[in-house]
């Protein structure tokens, strides 16, 4: 594996970080650079639209999409440099997940109809895959899409969606035939939030704001056009997305931002007179992550870099997913021991957005992170698909 950087990327990313530098405006940098979830919405939908009109909008996709057709490797440079420079992260529900599954296994009708404004930014998307009964053992979902005519009516209710109060739609997971094995009775559903008998009510979390929400089917009615391939196929479409979610996991870029603006705190906060930074605890522990963070950052550009595996593909994205996930932790953890009782200090959502100050939101971050062990999969179920196809256990 050679993972010196060719002349062409070295450019490349030379191109790119010029054109970062001249696009972020200081405002938009410094909310982005603020640890608050969910970010700041207008913020992520022009830059968005930035990007599309680049051309830069969705590095993976292929060209004939609309997307840059770039190898995972120079994808992956592309995220790191905007992470670096301070870019609102993109939202990842259509970009990243629906659009793939959509361009694989839509009708001509519907990649017409949706990609260009997951593309340009304009329509964003809920996962509507989660029940209060199913979330670990997913195929077990009751949501129920009967046909009726040219429509599915659809009854049930989901939970825990990430941002679906800024959503117009979602693409959900029900249930279309119950007679079969559960898996075989699931189909993808295209739903326009805004349709009646669809209620979206959003949930406050542990850190005070309201990343996800519950939605609420009664009675739905949805064209029967918006089914995405063949009844039944919904789990091989869920599979394909998932795969695709955890890979993204390691969140590395994230990390490693989260992890400058924790080591810049603690060379500004002083005990006794003296920086943080120079208790031989604290850089220990920021070196240790650090070091744990770049192993990790290795191992995600040698899945990149297509290195010869001997794990299935499937165990080496959960073990990178569950390491990532536990690196965002730490890192918040670290930040907030830095912090000491001025973690207390609680910001509110624009106070944070418009604070210099670096502490804010390291606790509300470090709050939110509780959840990177479960979303996308939760850590133990992660372990229990390594073990299966890893180690044959
Ligand atoms: C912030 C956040 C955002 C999310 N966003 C979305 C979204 O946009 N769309 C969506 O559809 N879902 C979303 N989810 C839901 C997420 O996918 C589920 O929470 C997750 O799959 C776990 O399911 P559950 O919450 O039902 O927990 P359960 O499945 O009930 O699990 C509870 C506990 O039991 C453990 N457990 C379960 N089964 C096993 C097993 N076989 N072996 C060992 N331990 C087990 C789990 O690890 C966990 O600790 C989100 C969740 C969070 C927290």
């Amino acid at each position: 594996m050679n993972l010196q950087l060719s002349t062409e990327d070295e450019r490349f990313l030379a191109e790119v970080r010029a054109f970062l530098h001249g696009a972020l405006p200081e405002d938009v940098r410094r909310r982005a650079l603020t640890p608050l979830h969910p970010p700041h919405e207008d913020d992520r939908r022009w830059w968005n639209r930035q990007l599309y009109e680049r051309g830069w909008a969705a590095p993976s996709w292929p060209v004939e999409y609309g997307g840059c057709g770039w190898s995972p490797l120079r994808a992956h440079l592309f995220e790191q440099a905007c992470c670096e420079a301070g870019a609102p992260e993109l939202r990842w529900q259509g970009l990243r997940l629906f659009g793939p599954v959509l361009y694989t296994f839509g009708t001509a009708e519907q990649k017409a109809r949706y990609l260009p404004g997951i593309l340009r930014g304009d329509t964003q998307w809920a996962q509507g895959f989660s029940e209060p009964g199913a979330g670990s053992d997913l195929a077990s979902l009751k949501t129920s899409a009967v046909r009726d005519g040219a429509h599915y009516i659809v009854s049930g209710q989901k939970i825990w969606t990430s941002e679906a109060h800024y959503s117009e739609m979602g693409f959900f997971l029900v249930r279309t035939d119950a007679s079969v094995k559960p898996q075989a009775g699931l189909s993808m559903l295209i739903i326009d939030l805004r349709s009646p008998g669809v209620t979206v009510r959003p949930i406050t979390m542990l850190h005070g704001d309201t990343a996800v929400s519950e939605i609420f089917l009664d009675q739905v009615r949805v064209p029967a056009e918006n089914l995405l391939g063949e009844p039944g196929s919904g789990w091989t479409q869920a599979k394909f997305l998932l795969g695709n979610e955890r890979t993204g996991g390691a969140e590395t870029h994230h990390s490693r931002r989260m992890l400058r603006r924790v080591t810049a705190l603690a060379r500004t906060r002083l005990r006794e007179g003296r920086p943080l930074i120079e208790d031989a605890r604290i850089a220990a522990r920021i070196a240790d992550v650090g070091a744990d963070l770049e192993a990790l950052e290795w191992s995600v550009l040698r899945v990149l870099c297509g290195a010869p595996q001997r794990w299935a593909e499937a165990a080496v994205t959960s073990a990178l997913k569950v390491r990532g996930s536990e690196i965002q932790q730490r890192v918040s953890e670290l930040g907030m021991e830095i912090l000491g009782f001025d973690a207390l200090r609680q910001y509110g959502r624009d106070e944070g957005f418009a604070s210099r100050d670096l502490a804010a939101g390291i606790t509300a971050d470090l709050l939110y992170q509780r959840a990177s062990t479960i979303m996308g999969g939760a850590r133990e179920v992660q372990k229990n698909i390594i073990a299966k196809l890893a180690f044959g256990l």
